[in-house]
């Protein structure tokens, strides 16, 4: 039962193992440097030392790193399209030195330029990327599903499936991170028994169960098929219940990471108890 939260960095990025160790988690998530600037240094060595000397001696067993929320991977404009590819080798770089488990990306927008031409951007983007890859061994990158809203691609887990697929026999590993409250916003119910059961034989059509490597486990502060991205702690939001979702024999096994809000010094310990206590039943 591997549970976890995104922690800041502020501090460095190996302060992210402390963070995660003081709330209990057995994984963590955090951001591999500033999510939204474009300037980004590649991590010194000294840092990533430490980072993977922490975390050996931590009960850490998952580390996931979500990339900028800047990167567009579909985009069609060119030059957009470059910048995010050359922010994308600094993510995976620092994954890589860090010893990072996953890379987490969304796949950006197409800007209404339509699933096909989406698809095709992204296997233009990682074809470009095949040395950054095959320097970063270590790292498995996962796409992450979307609320859906602005044109995202990847919030049809049809589309993701697709896009996964098409870059099968690439000799690059790619796997998939669903987020429960981008899922329902994006018109997947997952909060009773039969829901739950359609959703994984959804996983299985689709993405293939075998690539489901991580959850996001975050409440929806919108309705179901609302394309709203905004987060709520878990059982206070439209989602209302997890349990079913987490005993699922398909999901019990998935690391879990929660992107709730962080209003008080409370929300993440009360929210990690409460899942703890979901998936124990
Ligand atoms: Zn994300
Ligand atoms: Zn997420």
């Amino acid at each position: 039962m591997s549970i976890g939260v995104h922690v800041s960095i502020a501090g460095g990025v190996s302060t992210a193992v402390e963070r995660a160790e003081d709330l209990g988690c057995d994984a963590l998530q955090c951001f591999g440097g500033n999510p939204r600037g474009w300037k980004q240094k590649p991590l010194a060595a000294e840092e990533a030392t430490l980072f993977r000397e922490k975390r050996g001696a931590s009960g850490i067993d998952t580390v996931a790193i979500h990339t900028s929320y800047l990167i567009n991977l579909s985009s069609p404009d060119d030059e957009l399209f470059e910048k995010s590819l050359s922010l994308f080798s600094v993510e995976l770089e620092r994954a890589e030195a860090i010893g990072a488990d996953y890379l987490v990306t969304h796949l950006g927008s197409s800007r209404g330029e339509g699933s096909v031409f989406a698809m095709g951007r992204v296997k233009e983007a990682f074809e470009t990327l095949r040395g950054a890859l095959c320097s970063a061994p270590e790292v498995e990158i996962l796409f992450e599903n979307t609320a859906g809203g602005g044109d995202t691609t990847g919030s049809d887990l049809a589309v993701m499936g697709d896009i996964l697929n098409s870059l099968d026999g690439t000799d690059m590993g790619f796997g998939f991170c669903f987020d429960t409250c981008h899922g329902f916003a994006a018109g997947y119910p997952l909060a009773t028994a039969k829901e739950v059961e359609a959703l994984v034989s959804r996983f299985e059509d689709t993405v293939g169960l075998r690539r489901l490597k991580l959850i996001h486990l975050n409440d929806s502060k919108g309705k179901l098929g609302s394309k709203l991205d905004r987060h709520e702690q878990i059982g206070e939001g439209m989602i209302k219940t997890f349990g079913p979702f987490l005993r699922h024999p398909a999901i019990r096994g998935v690391p879990l990471i929660l992107e709730t809000p962080k209003t008080t010094p409370e929300d993440d310990p009360r929210n990690l108890k409460k899942v703890r206590g979901l998936r124990k039943v």
